[in-house]
């Protein structure tokens, strides 16, 4: 039976290995991957964060699941870029709630240099509430990269939605490469990783391994790893 090591993460996963792991009997599996959790983490330990999207809809992507892309009539109107002031209440008012990280959310193909400085003072203010920062603005540069670092950014969420092989089915506007290699730059300048996928697209069960196979084989493993499950937006071509 395929063990899953709790000692050492591991970056050398084969597909055919992750594929081993779908055929365990569930228990065994949930058993094992609590196994391991429990070796890194306090098992009962959560953490809460709460997500605002600081810049909605009008996207220039075409990513076939989403409400805020430009390229599907979902009826969603397309909002400007927030206030920072706005932000930092509603900042307050997640870490009122129990939240402890804050992620900010932004529907762009790639963050432009222009916005960078209102991007800055919100993910300044947000720290300065004691809360961990994240955000999600599209590809970034290296440069920018090293200044949202800067500005006090703890993690970039940056997807890579499913395998290398299904990724064209989703979105045609961008590469899987381009993904990888926003991730490299957002390691580089020191900023942990949120990087995970969608289920329910009509990937197959290999499509799903070939997600984990590249997130286990990064160079480093991503520090969240979200799981979302599809939620059909009419109007979107996975509506
Ligand atoms: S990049 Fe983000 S906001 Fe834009 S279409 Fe894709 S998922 Fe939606």
């Amino acid at each position: 039976m395929t063990q899953i090591n709790a000692a050492e993460p591991r970056h050398d996963w084969t597909l055919p290995q992750v594929e081993a792991l779908f055929d365990l009997p569930f228990m065994e599996l949930v058993y094992q991957a609590a196994s391991v959790h429990r070796v890194h983490f306090d098992p009962s330990e959560l953490q809460l964060s709460q997500l605002l999207s600081v810049k909605t809809g009008g996207c220039a992507e075409n990513c076939g699941y989403c409400s805020q892309s430009a390229h599907f009539k979902t009826g969603l109107k397309a909002e400007k870029l927030m206030e920072t002031d706005e932000v930092l209440a509603r900042a307050r008012a997640a870490r009122d709630g129990g939240a402890q990280r804050f992620c900010m959310g932004a529907a762009w193909r790639e963050l432009k240099d222009r916005d960078l400085p209102r991007l800055a003072a919100m993910i300044g203010g947000v720290k300065a509430l004691g809360l961990e920062t994240c955000a999600t603005l599209g590809m970034l540069t290296a440069d920018q990269a090293k200044q949202l670092k800067d500005a006090g950014l703890d993690y970039y969420n940056h997807n890579l939605d499913t395998g290398p092989e299904y990724y064209a089915d989703v979105v045609t506007t961008r590469t899987y490469q381009e993904r990888l290699e926003t991730l490299s730059h957002v390691r580089d300048a020191g900023m942990s990783t949120c990087c995970g996928g969608i289920v329910g697209m009509g990937e197959t069960r290999r499509d799903r391994a070939s997600l984990l196979h590249q997130l286990a084989t990064l160079p480093v493993h991503p520090d969240s790893l979200p799981v979302n499950a599809l939620v059909p937006v009419a109007g979107t071509p996975l509506g």
